[in-house]
Order: C-alpha cells, then structure tokens, then sequence
C-alpha cells in the first residue's frame, strides 16, 4: 500500500516510464519556478540546529551571512533535507553530548511552529510526498558522530526523535568508530550499534568514516548506506572524500553519494562550478544516475566564501542542475540528482 502510494506521487520525471524532456525544453528550465517544482531539491546534510544555535541566527527568518536559511530553501523548491544533531564538538565545557543533542532537538521541535508549518519536522511519509515546493521544507534528523549515545539501546529513542540517519563517528575516533582523521575501524561496540540501527531501520551514514571504518560497516549492515557529504577522492584527494571502490560500493547497495559544496573537499584553492562538476560526472560515471545525489553541508563550520564561486546560498542549487544539463545529463537524471535518489532513501525509513 505504502509503496504503491509513493509510486503515484513520484516526481513525473522520475522513473523509467517518464522518459527525459527534450533537451531544447530545458534551456533555462532549472532556473525556472516551474524547473523547481520539477527538481524538489533534497539537501542531504544541513547543521540547522547547530549552526544556528552557535551562531545566534534565526533559521526560520534567515540571515545575511547564513546559506541556508529557510528563505533560502524555499527560493530554490526544496522539500527535503537531513538535518544534523552535531555533538561531536562541545559548544560548552560544561555541556554533555546529550544535552547538546537535546538542545538541537528541541531547535528543531519549535521550527513547525516557529515557521507557521512551513518547516515539518519530523516528517513522515506523507509529509514529504505532500510537501509543496516553495511552500515548505521536510526535515530528516541525521545524527552526525554517536556522541550522545551512552549505550546501544539508547537508539531507539533518537529514533521516536525523528532521527532516521546515522554516522557512528564525525572526523575523530570514539567509542564506535575510527572517523577519517585515524586508520581505525568499527569497534565492537560500534558494531552492536550498527546492529541496532539496521534493526530499527535507519540509513547509515559512511560521510566522516576513515577507510577502515567504512569496509567494516560494509561488511556488517544490511541496512541502507549513504555518503551524505563527500567528494571523489580520485578527482580531488581528501581523506573526507571517498574512493572510487567505495562510491561504487554505496550505489551496488542501492545507496546514494551525495556531493559536499565544502570547497577544501572540492579543489586546491578557490572551487568553481568546473570542479564541482568534475566530482559530479565522476561519482555518476561509478554509481550512476540512481546513486549520486547532493548534501551540501552548507553553514557547518565554514561560510559562504568557501561554496564553489557562483553558488552563495541553497537559492542557488538549481545552478547545479542547469551545470549537469551543460554536461548532457538527461533532465530525468538531474531530477533523480537534485533531489529523488535521496527522497527514495528516506521514503523508504520515515
Ligand atoms: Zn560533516
């Protein structure tokens, strides 16, 4: 029933049966209202609560040195995004993981009524095949570094939260898991977490794993696997970016990589749009078009000077889509891109 439901609503470009719009017709449509009712951007990695909170902004009103604030998403039509509880840094010496989860919990618990619905957080299924391009955002909770988590059966609860995608570790290594700053892997305790997170049913995310991590999680979980923010480490070198065996890895699981827009990741020195799509046409030649998506991590910890030159806020997201179209991506692909691959993930665990 359930599916049956999703396949109705699915975007009309999506699919094998909508077949691609002729290339003349998208000259320009990406830029277009109408390109963005077509495109439902999904953003898999945004530290909302974290960024907001440390920085004193509002993310409901925006503000003139945030990227992606609400105002921000909905000029460009998304209807989706991950929304990050970060712990794995202390704002406050006298703060515990948990609490800081809880505070960013309940930043996000007040933003449907702080917005006027115009955030729906926790989305669930039919929140994000209703959602209404330009008129509302869902949020996914993405718990990024297990920081707060003191034992296994903790999961359960961040899960009632809305927290529906996880990362054992952000760069550094903790009691999980090695993250890409150490060689590493899964500790066995990580590996009863993973255990957990497969049985509740949530996706795991192998973004700030260190290569050791991410082949001992592969071997383990049966669940769901995304890259919610990362590079090609081919196109650029970068321990946060991945290999080519692990983008393929992702996608043969029917999993998802998502292009971050941190422009260390993306290039020595200032990223352009060039770069951006050379890690794009990389990640789409090994996971293909059903594998590749987009998490910008826009606001986590760096500004919008350190975006690829072009792209200054989310509003800006459909440029991506109008660079793919350049480079002869059928606009059913770039639709899968900017937004369904990830939207078929999630549907599938809220
Ligand atoms: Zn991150």
């Amino acid at each position: 029933m359930r599916r049956a439901w999703q396949d109705s609503c699915q975007n009309p470009l999506e699919g094998a049966s909508a077949g691609p719009i002729k290339t003349q017709r998208s000259r320009g449509l990406w830029a277009s209202n109408e390109g963005h009712a077509l495109l439902a951007i999904t953003d898999a990695h945004l530290d909302i609560a974290w960024s907001s909170l440390r920085n004193g902004r509002d993310f409901v009103a925006g503000h003139p040195d945030a990227a992606a604030g609400l105002p921000d998403l909905l000029a460009a039509g998304a209807t989706l995004v991950c929304a990050t509880l970060f712990c794995a840094k202390a704002d406050r010496e006298d703060e515990t993981p948990q609490e800081l989860a809880e505070r960013q919990l309940a930043y996000y618990d007040a933003l449907p009524g702080r917005s006027g619905g115009r955030v729906i957080w926790p989305a669930d299924v039919m929140d994000v095949g209703t959602c209404v391009p330009g008129k509302n955002v869902c949020l996914v909770g993405l718990m990024e570094g297990c920081e707060p988590v003191s034992e296994v059966a903790d999961m359960e609860e961040y899960y009632r939260r809305g927290i529906r995608v996880v990362a054992l570790t952000w760069n550094k290594k903790n009691r999980w898991a090695g993250g890409c700053s150490h060689a590493s892997g899964v500790t066995a305790e990580g590996a009863a977490l993973l255990k957990e997170i497969d049985r509740l049913g949530m996706v795991h995310d192998i973004s700030h794993l260190s290569r050791a991590s991410v082949d001992d999680l592969l071997a383990t979980v049966r669940g769901p696997v995304i890259a919610s923010h990362v590079g090609s480490d081919i196109v650029f070198p970068h321990v946060r970016n991945l290999t080519d065996a692990h983008l393929r890895a992702v996608a043969q699981r029917g999993g998802v990589c998502c292009l971050v827009l941190y422009q260390k990741f993306l290039a020595a020195g200032r990223a352009t749009m060039d770069d951006t799509k050379r890690h794009l046409m990389h990640m789409l030649e090994l996971c293909g078009a059903d594998g590749v998506g987009i998490g910008s991590d826009m606001d986590g910890g760096f500004g919008r000077d350190q975006l690829p030159a072009g792209i200054r806020s989310s509003a800006d997201l459909p440029l991506i889509a109008e660079a793919l179209s350049s480079e002869g991506v059928s606009d059913s692909d770039i639709a899968k891109i900017m937004g369904g691959n990830m939207r078929r993930v999630l549907t599938a665990v809220l």
